[in-house]
C-alpha cells in the first residue's frame, strides 16, 4: 500500500491502464475448500460424506462407501465388470437349474424360487451393465459424472457453450490417460481458451 501512494499519479494511471489491457485468461482462478480449507485443483470437489476434497471427483459410491474419484475411477470400472461378469455367471447357473414341467401349473411350482432368483439377477444385471457403459462413455468423452450431471453448476463449465468436455483430447487418448496414464491430471490443470 506504502508503495502505491508514493508512486506519482501518472504512473499509478498508466500502470491501471496497462493492467486493464493485459488479456484476461478465460482459465478459472483456482478455489479453495469451503470445508478443509484447501486450494482445490482443477475437477476437485470436496465430498460431505468421506469430509475430503477428492482430485477429479466423479461420484460418492454409497455401495463401497467410498469416493469414486481420479485415483480408482478405473479400478470402479473394472469391479463393475467383474461384477457383471460374475451376475452373468449366476444367470447361467440359474437357467440350467430350471427343471422341466408336465403343465404349465407344474412348471411354475417347480421352479417359482430359480424364477424369483432369474428376476432379481436380471435386473442387477442390467444396472451393472447400464453404469459400466454409462462410466464407459463418460471415460471415453474425458467427462465425469460430476460434471455431467452437474455442469451448471462447475465453475469451469457453466459458462462454455461448447458442450463437449473442454478435457476431451480424442477418444484414444482419453482412454489411454484413464486406464494407463497416472500424469492425466497434470494436463487437466487447466481448462483450454475454447469457449
Ligand atoms: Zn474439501
Ligand atoms: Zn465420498
Amino acid at each position: 500500500m506504502r508503495g502505491s501512494v508514493c508512486r506519482p499519479v501518472a504512473v499509478q494511471q498508466a500502470s491501471g491502464e496497462e493492467e486493464s489491457m493485459i488479456p484476461q485468461s478465460s482459465t478459472p482462478r483456482p478455489r479453495r475448500c469451503g470445508y478443509c480449507l484447501l486450494q482445490q485443483p482443477m475437477r476437485a470437489k470436496h465430498c460431505q460424506t468421506c469430509q475430503r476434497c477428492v482430485r477429479r471427483f466423479d461420484h460418492h459410491c454409497p455401495w463401497m462407501e467410498n469416493c469414486v474419484g481420479e485415483r480408482n475411477h478405473r479400478w470402479f470400472l473394472v469391479y463393475l465388470l467383474v461384477q457383471l461378469l460374475a451376475l452373468l455367471w449366476a444367470l447361467r447357473v440359474a437357467l440350467s437349474g430350471l427343471a422341466p414341467g408336465a403343465s404349465w401349473d407344474l412348471w411354475l411350482r417347480a421352479n417359482c424360487f430359480l424364477l424369483a432368483a432369474l428376476a432379481v439377477l436380471g435386473v442387477f444385471s442390467a444396472v451393472v451393465l447400464l453404469l459400466l457403459g454409462v462410466h464407459l462413455y463418460l471415460a471415453s468423452v474425458n467427462c465425469t459424472t460430476w460434471e455431467f450431471v452437474s455442469r451448471h453448476r462447475v465453475s469451469y463449465l457453466k459458462n462454455r457453450a461448447d458442450e463437449r468436455s473442454p478435457f476431451d483430447r480424442g477418444l484414444l487418448c482419453n482412454l489411454w490417460d484413464f486406464f494407463c496414464a497416472c500424469g492425466a491430471a497434470a494436463r487437466d490443470a487447466g481448462v483450454p481458451n475454447s469457449v
